[in-house]
Parts: structure tokens; C-alpha cells; sequence
């Protein structure tokens, strides 16, 4: 095997495993010679990922895709795309899908590019300071990218962007922040990744000083009766493992006052995992009243969103998440703790700046069809 991809496995590991820069299938890793380029493959988590994991792509037919034309409506031209990186798979019998972020990872001319939902970075990005924090802390280190819709348009604005930079510079951006998503840091080897990356998070530590302890807090013992009878009613369309958990960052957003703090989605991953919205309520030590007024929540939920809510903020109890199994439930947990610290970091910079409704629209009815598509096929 390539010492190329020996490396890229183990620097996708290293990453893969820090809650505080990948949760579950986030996150995206790439190598690339001049001919082709290895990139994590759909479906696979950064964290255990192996040589499998990996698509190898042909980069003289990934390159069609910046100069072609493609389709004005977007979920045609998503599809198009997806079928033009489809092609450029060297192994196509292996059956793995290329990340729709594939273009970026080719752009970016160096041997590895690891991209990451750094907490830390996105405490940044997530803030009303973004912009200007980041050339004030890292000057053109950092190239910054204001929010685009993902997929083909953000594509074309980071290519646009990057093009300038080298033309201004004369050089490559070794670091790429896009707003409200995460950071891209390139570099021809590994060590240097991990050292870019030592040094984004040691600024971005400075500023934000020790982050308190974050403890677990008892959960009230109603929870054995709650629980069980929220499971019943989400688990209408099949079984749903239902969870209470509590701790001091989560607490300090239950309060009615920080909750707004919290309650507008800070990314697309977010999105895709936790959903655009999370449900609020108080618990005023009566059983029977909140049990009726969750259900109330969640049928007003159903009917305006047409699917299930999965956290549920319960201010005097804890946080409720709502997922297929026991796994998913560790996953949005670990969702909803980033989302919180996401929220206190960005109090260093002026504040939470979470999507606008509008590109939270386009993420929904993105996953809308993209749902009805997979129906349709049957898959
Ligand atoms: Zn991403």
C-alpha cells in the first residue's frame, strides 16, 4: 500500500476519534498525486475508516466537473454531479459514493486535505464576528468563506475564492473557513496538518480561555416513568429509543433565558442530524400535565414539520432525544452538546449567528426530495 494512503488513514483516525473535531460521519479526508485522488467514501466514519473506506478517483475526469455546465435547477444538477463523480471512480465495482464536497477536496492543491466541524473553529464560525475575527486572529493565513448554499454553489464560490488568493498571494490557502460549517486545512504531509491545526486551535484557546468543566448532573428519578411514555408516543411508525440526559452545559441552555441562544440550527450537519428546530418546555414537577402537553408539542411538531422531533429541550428535567436506536441517541446527544458549546464559544465573538431561515429552507427541501427520490427508486 502507498505510504500516501497509510497516512491518510491514519491521520482520518486520529481526527475521526476527537468528538471535538468529528461526530459520527462528519468530516472528510482526502489524499491526491497528480493522477488521482483518495477520498472517504459515504457511509464511512472517519474514525475506524481503513483503506475500504476510500474512493480513488480519477482527478484529469474530476477536473470536467469545474469547467462543464450543468443543470439551473439545483436538485438536477446535484444529481448530475453526483453522477459525473460516479464516473470518475478508478474502482467503480467497489460501490462507493464520492462526498459531495469531492470538488473542494481537488481544488486544494495539497497532498492531503482534511476537512473538520472543529467545535472551536465553528465557535468562530458561528459567531456575528466571523469575519472579521478571522483575518484579525489569523490574517491570510486563513482564507474565510461567507455562507453558501452547499453542494455545486458553494463549490463554485470557494473556486473563485481560491483562484484570487493564489493570484494575490502567490500561494496556496493552507486553511479554508467556511461560515456556519467548518474549516478545510491542506498540507503535503500529515505532520504538517496536525501542526496547522495545533496552531488554529492554540489561537482560538487564547481567546476563549478554559472552557468549564463539564459535568454530569442527576437526572430526577420521574425520568423511569417520562421516558417510557414519550417512547410510546413517537414509536407509532416503529420502535424509537427515547433518552434524558443532563449536564452543566446542557442546564445552563435549558434556562429560559439562554435557550434562544440555542435554538436555530448552526450548521447543515446540525440540520441533517438534529433537525431545524428543537421543541422547548418547562417541567413544573406535575407528571401527567407535561406528559400531555409533550404529546400536544409533538403532533403541532408532526403537523407543521410532517416528521418527528428529535431533542427536546425540558427545562427543570433535562434534554429528551429521540432517535431509532440506542446508537443514534449517543449520536444526537453528542449533536446537542457541540451545538451548546458551539454557542458558548461564540459568545467570545459577539454572539451566536446561527443559518437564516432561508438557507435552513433550502437544506429541508433538499432533504425533502432527496427522500422522495430514494422512495421513488425504492432504496
Ligand atoms: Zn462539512
Amino acid at each position: 500500500m502507498e505510504q500516501g494512503i497509510n497516512d491518510l488513514i491514519e491521520i482520518s483516525q486520529y481526527y475521526g476519534k476527537q468528538k471535538d473535531f468529528v461526530i459520527a460521519g462528519g468530516g472528510n479526508t482526502s489524499y491526491k498525486t497528480e493522477k488521482h485522488l483518495w477520498i472517504k467514501a459515504s457511509g464511512f466514519s472517519l474514525a475506524t475508516i481503513d483503506e475500504a473506506g476510500f474512493a480513488k478517483l480519477d482527478r484529469s475526469l474530476l477536473a470536467e466537473v469545474n469547467t462543464k455546465t450543468y443543470s439551473e435547477n439545483v436538485l438536477q444538477r446535484e444529481d448530475e454531479i453526483k453522477n459525473d463523480l460516479l464516473k470518475s471512480r478508478v474502482e467503480p465495482e467497489k460501490g462507493q459514493r464520492p462526498s459531495v464536497e469531492t470538488s473542494l477536496h481537488n481544488l486544494i492543491d495539497f497532498a492531503f486535505v482534511v476537512h473538520t466541524h472543529s467545535t472551536k473553529v465553528n465557535g468562530l464560525m458561528c459567531s456575528n464576528q466571523a469575519a472579521e475575527k478571522t483575518a484579525e486572529l489569523f490574517g491570510d493565513q486563513v482564507l474565510y468563506i461567507a455562507y453558501d448554499d452547499p453542494g455545486y454553489i458553494l463549490f463554485k464560490v470557494v473556486e473563485k475564492a481560491v483562484l484570487k488568493y493564489r493570484a494575490e498571494k502567490g500561494k496556496e490557502p493552507a486553511v479554508i473557513f467556511l461560515q456556519n460549517h467548518g474549516v478545510f486545512v491542506g498540507a503535503n504531509t500529515i505532520t504538517e496538518v496536525k501542526a496547522i491545526y495545533d496552531e488554529l486551535i492554540a489561537k482560538l484557546d487564547a481567546v476563549y480561555g478554559e472552557e468549564p468543566e463539564n459535568e454530569k448532573l442527576p437526572v430526577d428519578k420521574v425520568a423511569d416513568k417520562i421516558v417510557p411514555a414519550i417512547r410510546m408516543m413517537v414509536s407509532g411508525e416503529g420502535l424509537k429509543t427515547v433518552r434524558l440526559v443532563n449536564h452543566t452545559l446542557l442546564d445552563n441552555y435549558l434556562q429560559s433565558d439562554n435557550f434562544p441562544a440555542v435554538s436555530a440550527p448552526f450548521t447543515p450537519d446540525g440540520i441533517v442530524y438534529a433537525n431545524s428546530s428543537f421543541i422547548y418546555m418547562e417541567y413544573n414537577d406535575n407528571e401527567e400535565e407535561f406528559l400531555q402537553a409533550v404529546s400536544k408539542e409533538i403532533e403541532d411538531y408532526q403537523q407543521q414539520k410532517g416528521k418527528l422531533p428529535k431533542v427536546i429541550f425540558a427545562n427543570g428535567l433535562g434534554v429528551l432525544v429521540i432517535a431509532d436506536h440506542a446508537e443514534g441517541a449517543e449520536i444526537l446527544v453528542d449533536v446537542v452538546t457541540d451545538h451548546c458549546r458551539i454557542a458558548q464559544f461564540a459568545e467570545s465573538f459577539g454572539g451566536q449567528h446561527p443559518m437564516t431561515q432561508k438557507q435552513v429552507e433550502f437544506i429541508e427541501s433538499w432533504e425533502v426530495e432527496q427522500y422522495r427520490s430514494k422512495i421513488s427508486l425504492g432504496a
